[in-house]
């Protein structure tokens, strides 16, 4: 406010001075002095017309200028609020397409990452992946221990695929990895490698017993021309071959069937 009514009286003093000035100009070349009314009135119009004019020009200023800044913290408040709603909503979308108890892909997300690869062109190799023997770990040492082994499992399929490997729990005991065909390992070694990475596991049940994890691996390998649908089934199939040949045993593609069964 003091700023206001400081820089209009200046504006005033300021137009007070030129309009006595123009005056008295004016006055001098009709061979009169600048005196009486003329005078007062020179004074009178700038206090009267210039400083409500400039006071009032000045406080618009000051209220936009006020107004600004308070546009400009709404604006940072904004963005603020934009910034953790995209962190919200990129928590929300990982945890939907994660497995909450083992934290792999779940289901869905696993097989829409593996339909774009296939629609991309991109050719991979598919294990399926399932516990051997699990519904006799619950009833033996219960359902809260089974858990527990079902999140051993996931870990160790996961550290033994690799960071390249897409994982996912596509059931309750059974998972699945998609290796890409240019990775460095053979779909047959990463299988291998995940059989031996579980039963090596030292999983210990109720009452501190030891539990020997194993999974059987069944595996197959996509191409452009394969619905995925269809090489679903044939890993499918192999993996029921694993499991026919005493399961903790992998079975990737003909001809070769590795058996690791004690
Ligand atoms: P196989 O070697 O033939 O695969 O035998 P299996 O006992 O593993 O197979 P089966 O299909 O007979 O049983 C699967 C079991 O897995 C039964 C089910 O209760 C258990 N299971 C599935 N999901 C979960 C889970 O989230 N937690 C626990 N604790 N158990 C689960
Ligand atoms: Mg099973
Ligand atoms: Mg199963």
């Amino acid at each position: 406010m003091h700023s206001v009514i400081i820089k209009s009286g200046l504006v005033t003093l300021a137009a007070m001075v030129a309009s006595v000035g123009v005056a008295a100009a004016a006055m001098g070349l009709q061979g009169q002095p600048l005196a009486g009314n003329a005078l007062l009135l020179s004074f009178m119009c700038p206090l009267f017309v210039a400083w409500p004019a400039s006071a009032r020009n000045y406080w618009q200023k000051k209220k936009l200028k006020g107004l600004n800044g308070e546009l400009a913290q709404a604006h940072d408040a904004l963005a603020e609020a934009h910034r953790r709603l995209a962190e919200a909503h990129a928590r929300l979308a990982l945890r939907a397409s994660r497995d909450a108890m083992t934290g792999l892909l779940n289901r869905e997300s696993f097989f829409q990452s593996v339909e774009c690869r296939h629609r991309d062109g991109e050719a991979c190799h598919l294990l399926v992946i399932d516990a051997d023997h699990f519904k006799s770990i619950n009833d033996t040492h219960g359902h809260a221990v089974g858990d527990a082994a079902l999140v051993a499992i996931a870990a160790a399929i996961a550290r033994a695929a690799g960071p390249e490997v897409v994982a996912g729990r596509i059931g309750g005991e059974e998972f699945a990895v998609c290796i890409p065909t240019g990775h460095e390992q053979s779909d047959a070694a990463v299988a291998e490698a995940i059989r031996a990475e579980v039963a090596a596991i030292r999983f210990l049940g109720s009452e501190g017993r030891p539990v020997a994890l194993s999974v059987s691996v069944g595996g197959a390998t996509f191409s452009p021309l394969l619905p995925v649908g269809s090489v679903l089934r044939l890993a499918d199939k192999r993996l029921y071959a694993a499991k026919s040949g005493g399961r903790n045993n992998v079975v990737t593609g003909a001809p070769h069937s590795v058996s690791y069964a004690a």
